[in-house]
């Protein structure tokens, strides 16, 4: 590793904003998160963050029930089951037990970049096979892709309304502090024309990175079948305001501080990424509110049985319910894609 490597991400992303001049959101987000990612397990109590598979193995059960049941009503093909970002790889361990015992044992493919992350999925789905993008899944056959709080961390573009009209958001640096400033103005006509009148200081996030993904696995499914199921705290955009945001120890901080140490998220634009998903050949489905997608599914019926099984813990198990479907149950939603021809989801039709 050379000298410039080794230094603390601020101090290196300090001297490309110093040589090269201040960089757009889109690009602090991407390199503070990828080193944020890279260097740490974020998730659980002791972490910054803590995430719905996390809290309840029902989640990652009926997530792969849902799976199964799609699978099996499309003809039972030879499929791969597909997880991007898959954290500590917990949904992934629960969904595969539970499609297990519905008869479907497709091989597993997950998408991770953190080489910390992927030693930890590794360890508890040995026989998993990794990559770094979309582009390197299997192009042979349907693929069940699942994708929980993966879109959030992906890198947004900031827009701001001056008096002079509209700039796409840059990050500067000051001695060590780092800001964000308006820099070049974009044209009037990329801004949506509901938006286009906003008060000076309005923002506009936008995420190609995301839309790209989607597009990429809409295309996928047209031409090879399967599904997609994508779990966010989102919005039904395109609309004014600002949702990037950071996280350290289950409390928010300054996202320009700190850039590396904090974890870095915005809202997904459902709107924005069902229709590029629709444009490039799937069917989109809902977002429904995640209460939905699990009561649809069946939590209530499981909630019961696991606290049957285990007396011990029903409080907890209801605990844990409680906070899936009231606290994040209409914050965090799915949206579904399927490939044509591929029977309707459970819990969106
Ligand atoms: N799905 C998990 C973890 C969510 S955290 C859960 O719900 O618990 C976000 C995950 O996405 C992490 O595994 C992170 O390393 C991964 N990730 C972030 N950006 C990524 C990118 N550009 N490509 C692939 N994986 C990424």
């Amino acid at each position: 590793m050379s000298e410039v490597e080794a230094a603390p991400l601020p101090d290196r992303l300090a001297r490309a904003i110093t040589l090269a001049g201040p960089m757009p959101v889109s690009q602090f987000m991407a390199a503070a998160n990828a080193h944020y990612y890279a260097t740490r397990d974020p998730l659980g109590a002791a972490g910054d963050f803590v995430t719905a598979p996390e809290i309840s193995q029902m989640v990652g059960e009926l997530i792969g029930l849902w799976c199964a049941d799609l699978w099996g009503r499309a003809g039972r093909p030879d499929a791969a089951w597909v997880e991007l970002g898959p954290g500590r790889g917990t949904l992934a361990v629960d969904a595969r037990r539970a499609m297990a015992r519905a008869g479907f044992a497709p091989p597993i493919h997950l998408v991770e970049t953190s080489p910390t992350l992927r030693q930890v999925q590794a360890e508890r789905i040995p026989d998993a096979t990794f990559h770094d993008g979309i582009d390197a899944l299997p192009t042979d056959r349907p693929l069940l892709v699942v994708a929980n709080e993966f879109f959030d961390a992906l890198p947004i573009r900031q827009l701001v309304r001056r008096g002079d009209g509209w700039h796409e958001r840059l990050v500067a640096c000051q001695d060590t502090l780092f800001l964000p400033i308006a820099g070049r103005p974009v044209p009037d006509a990329v801004i949506p024309p509901s938006l286009a009148g906003a008060e000076i200081g309005a923002i506009i996030e936008t995420s190609p990175a995301a839309v790209a993904v989607i597009r990429g696995l809409a295309a996928r499914l047209a031409a090879q079948g399967g599904a997609v199921l994508a779990i966010d705290y989102g919005y039904d955009g395109p609309a004014l305001g600002e949702t990037l945001q950071a996280v350290r120890g289950h409390c928010f901080a300054n996202p320009f501080e700190e850039p590396g140490s904090v974890d870095l998220s915005a809202h997904v634009d459902f709107t924005t990424l069902a229709a590029a998903a629709q444009a490039a050949g799937a069917t989109a489905w809902g977002p429904i509110a995640q209460r939905d997608l699990l009561g649809g599914l069946g939590i209530d019926a499981r909630t019961a049985a696991l606290a049957g099984r285990h007396p011990d813990r029903a409080e907890r198990i209801a605990a844990d319910r409680r906070r899936l479907m009231d606290d994040m149950g209409t914050l965090f939603r799915a949206l579904a894609l399927t490939a044509p021809g591929w029977p309707a989801p459970a819990a969106f039709a």
